[in-house]
């Protein structure tokens, strides 16, 4: 088991990747945070690791409120006792071309992508240093390397990411806390689900392997990024995309 004795907190944990990602850690014997703001499906996503035997705690977190992050961080290491692994992975999209985004659309995907991960980061930086020891893993994306028309807000808020990263690697390297970020292609989720046909038969063509990428794909990546495999890697940006970059 690559994750025993260790507390991961997920965010974004109630479907997707990130749900995907709370399910690999708990079948590696790690105790699951799980963080979202419906509490009713993390309690569903807790109840299907439990039944597979592992353990995770349901925490409602909107990610983008400070203080809301400093209660449930304080919370999951008075629950569970320490934060080993943070994941990043909350994240929101609100499309739409430059000249028409509305300021609102800009500050949610801004503010929930970006701003909620610095909140987080922050919080278990303080923990992590304390401890010597830590990972986390921002979920970013591809389109925060090559850009997307329609969506220069996500990929301002993923190519953010990767910059705080980068620098936080730096920062907490010499208190042996790794820092990295996972670009993920196009990932079978609610996120891509409302693509329109057309547009992911364009896709297709683009992807080297031919196929969109399954949440658990994702997941094994993290696993290497959040266990003992990974521990000479830091402010790394792993692409997960099918060869789409
Ligand atoms: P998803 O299925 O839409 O799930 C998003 C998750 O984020 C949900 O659990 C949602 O739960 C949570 N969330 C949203 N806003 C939140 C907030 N303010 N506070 C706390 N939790 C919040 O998306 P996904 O496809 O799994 O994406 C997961 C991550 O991977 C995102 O960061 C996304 O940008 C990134 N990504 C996805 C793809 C893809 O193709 N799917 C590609 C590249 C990168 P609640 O709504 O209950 O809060």
């Amino acid at each position: 088991m690559l994750l025993d004795g260790k507390v991961a907190l997920v965010t974004g944990a109630s479907r997707g990747i990130g749900r995907a990602i709370a399910k690999e850690f708990a079948s590696q014997g790690a105790k699951v945070a799980l963080c979202a703001r419906s509490v009713d499906a993390l309690q569903a996503v807790a109840d299907e690791i439990a039944a597979a035997g592992g353990c995770a705690q349901p925490f409602a977190l909107d990610v983008s409120s400070a203080d809301g992050v400093r209660a449930v961080v304080e919370a999951v290491t008075e629950h569970l006792g320490r934060l080993d692994i943070l994941i990043n992975n909350a994240g929101i999209t609100r499309d739409g071309l430059i000249a028409r985004m509305k300021d609102d659309a800009w500050e949610e995907v801004l503010n929930t992508n970006l701003r909620g991960a610095f909140y987080l980061a922050r919080a278990a930086a303080k923990i992590m240093m304390r401890q010597r020891c830590g990972k986390i893993v921002n979920i970013s994306s591809v389109v925060g390397l090559t850009g997307n028309p329609g969506q220069a807000n996500y990929a301002a808020s993923k190519a953010g990411l990767i910059g705080m990263t980068r620098s936080v690697a730096k920062e907490l390297g010499s208190r042996n806390i790794q820092v990295n970020a996972i670009a993920p292609g196009f990932i079978v989720t609610d996120m891509t689900d409302s693509l329109p046909e057309a547009l992911k038969a364009t896709l297709l063509e683009q992807i080297p392997l031919g196929r969109l990428g399954q949440p658990e794909e994702i997941a094994k990546a993290a696993l290497f990024l959040a266990s003992d495999w990974s521990d000479y890697v830091t402010g790394q940006v792993l692409a997960v995309c099918g060869g789409l970059t």
